[in-house]
Formats: C-alpha cells, structure tokens, sequence
C-alpha cells in the first residue's frame, strides 16, 4: 500500500509533468472506486488548468484554476486547435448498452478493465470534449482565474487522488497503449493523459469545486505532516494514551502518512519496540521516535518509496526503499544491528515486524493487550 513516501514521490514527479497543463476532458471506466465518481464532474474539470501538486499525508491534491469563462464559448467552425487532440471519440460499437443510469456498470464482467470511453459524457460531454477556444489554455494565463477567485468569489477547484492499495497515476503520451485496470484518463492539452490505474480500486479520484473547505475538513481528520514536528506537541501525543507505538505511528490524527512500513522501520531506527504502551516512553524515547519517523521518511522519498507490488511513481519508474529495509517483511532474517532473527507479530491488527534483541519491551512498563513477550536474546 502506497504511504507516504510513495505519495511524495508520484506528487514529485507529476508536478513538472501538469503544472500548466490544461485538463480538456475526462473520462471514466465502468468500475466503481473507492469513492464515488459524480458522473458531472467531467464537464466541471474540462478546461481546468493545473496550478500546483501537492501531498496531504497519503493523498495527492491537484489544485486547479477554472476557466475565466464559464461553460466555454462554443468553437466557431473550423477553428479548433491544431489537431492534436483528437477528442477521444467513442470506438464504434463500443459505448455503454443503451440508456445506462449514471451508476456504476455492474461488475464481474470485463474486469480487464476495458474503458468505457464515454462513460460520464451525458452530462456536459459535449462542453468536456470541446477543443479550447484558441488563444486559450496553452499558456494563457489570463484565461484562468487566480486562486481563490473562482466563479461567483468562490474557491478553486481541487482534484483529490488516493492511491489506495494499489493505484497508479501517471502522466504518459496519449497514444500509450491503455492497460488494464484503467478507471479514469484526464486528457491534458499537450497531447499527454494522466490516467489512474487501480486493480484492487481501493484507490479513489474526486473533484471538489471549493478547494479551501475540503482542505479545512482534512486538516480536522489528519495530524501534522512528519516534517518537522514540534517535540512537545509530539510528547503530548504520544504521552497521552496507552495504545501500543504501532497503533499511535499509523493513527493519522497524530501524524500524518505513516503507514505499516514506515512505523516498522521507524521503531526498529528507535530501538523502540512496537508493542510497547505510548505513555511509557520517556521523553528522550518520544524524541528518538519523532526523529526516526521524520529520518526514515526523509530516506524512502530520496529512494522513490518502496515497490512492494504495484507501486510505480508518477513518470512509472518503481521505487527503492524496499531493498533498504530493516525489520519490514524480513522475518526470520538477521537483524542488521545485532543479527538477531526478525520477528513478526500483530499490533495494531497489523503485522509488524521488529528485532526483538535491538527493540527490547522488556524492562519497562507492563505490555499493553495480547501481545506475545518477546525473548531478550544472548
Ligand atoms: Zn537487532
């Protein structure tokens, strides 16, 4: 499952790749994500520039600017752009059996992912797969609003991406062949897409058309970003409950991004073991776990995160983090401390992996739950 790293990476990888680039239309397979897909979305992003690319813990955010002029001024006949953006016109025999409602097509069929070209179009296709005005989009600054300034005083436009167990989303040329497992294509106005690919689809893609009041509910739901957290806050949190180190590292209210890698790898850098009850760490083992979270981090995204399975950046390139592990998935394995062999164990409702001579529980506060004590070794 992408963590942070990973999400850091694709971010900075697409960043060079859309910022600038002009969304002119979406499409969207058959299959239902994670999250609902509005079918009207796809005329409210056509026409959309991208701003900026940013990461929120695990979720990738497109800031969008709209369209100074809103819907868009019909083309007048024979003057489209210059024929490089072919709208994508349905192959014949290929769109949706007749009057579909706007759901999701049952599943269980198909599921090689063959995209249904046309899928959102009854609302506002036309508008969507309209070629820009020319003069407009390819760095035409004026035609887009600033931010913050969206239509009515509003705010801009978001485009929010979570990459659930196994999304890919990349930018490639369009004439890329489509693989399988491809939900939703953005054609871009350089003759490139940025397509999101998801085979498990635990992975999901929204648009919100008030960027600053989804950004203020997330910020209500997630803890800090791992950077830089202050100590005493950091402290507070971990000081303040009994839950185990694991469960504390992947609860995203007290940071955000850390998922079960990275707190395996983070607690073995601590010599803190996972199971170990928050509130009995010492404030030089609270520091020692905040500067793990924030190093063990800082070396995955300089790797381009780990490639677990399907995991790709935003340009495709697999990450390397995973040949760096030290206790993740390496049970049975010699610790590269102390060579004692690396335990797995459930904490959290997750594996979690650790040396159990360099991560002593022993010694301190009595564990908290279920938890199997692990034996000093020699
Ligand atoms: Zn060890």
């Amino acid at each position: 499952m992408p963590e942070l790293p990973e999400v850091e990476t694709v971010v900075r990888d697409l960043r060079p790749l859309l910022t600038g680039r002009v969304i002119t239309a979406v499409r969207r397979s058959a299959f239902k994500l994670r999250r609902t897909w509005n079918p009207a979305w796809a005329a409210e992003l056509a026409g959309t520039r991208v701003e900026a690319v940013r990461r929120r813990g695990k979720w990738i955010l497109v800031d969008l600017e709209w369209k100074a002029d809103l819907p868009p001024s019909p083309l007048p006949k024979g003057k489209g752009r210059k024929g490089n953006l072919p709208p994508n016109p349905l192959p014949e025999g290929k769109g949706r059996k007749g009057n579909l409602p706007p759901g999701p097509l049952p599943e269980g069929k198909g599921s090689s992912g063959v995209m249904a070209r046309e899928l959102d179009s009854r609302i506002g296709s036309n508008a969507a797969l309209l070629p820009l005005p020319s003069g407009r989009g390819l760095g035409g600054g004026s035609a887009f609003l600033p931010s913050g300034r969206g239509p009515g005083g509003g705010s801009s436009p978001l485009l929010r991406v979570h990459l659930g167990m196994t999304g890919q989303f990349t930018v490639v040329p369009a004439d890329t062949p489509e693989p399988d497992h491809l939900h939703a294509v953005f054609t871009l106005d350089n003759g490139h897409e940025l397509r999101f690919r998801d085979q498990r689809r635990f992975g999901s893609a929204e648009f919100f058309a008030d960027r600053a009041a989804v950004e203020s509910e997330m910020n209500a739901e997630l803890g800090p970003e791992p950077f830089g957290i202050d100590a005493d806050y950091f402290r507070a949190a971990v000081g303040g409950t009994g839950r185990n180190l694991k469960a504390v590292l992947l609860d995203q209210t007290v940071v955000a991004g850390v998922g079960n890698i990275y707190a395996d790898e983070a607690c073995f850098r601590a010599k803190l073991h996972p199971g170990r009850p928050a509130n009995t760490l010492t404030a030089a083992e609270c520091d020692a776990l905040r500067e793990a979270v924030e190093a063990v981090l800082t070396r995955a995204v300089e790797s381009r995160g780990s490639t677990i399975r399907d995991y790709v950046g935003g340009s495709g390139l697999r990450g390397g983090f995973q040949n760096e592990f030290a206790v993740y998935g390496r049970t049975g394995e010699s610790c590269p401390t102390c060579a004692a062999a690396v335990v797995c164990a459930r904490y959290a409702g997750r594996a979690s992996h650790f040396c159990p001579r360099c991560q002593d529980a022993e010694g301190r506060a009595p564990a908290a739950g279920k938890k199997k004590r692990t034996t000093r070794g020699t």
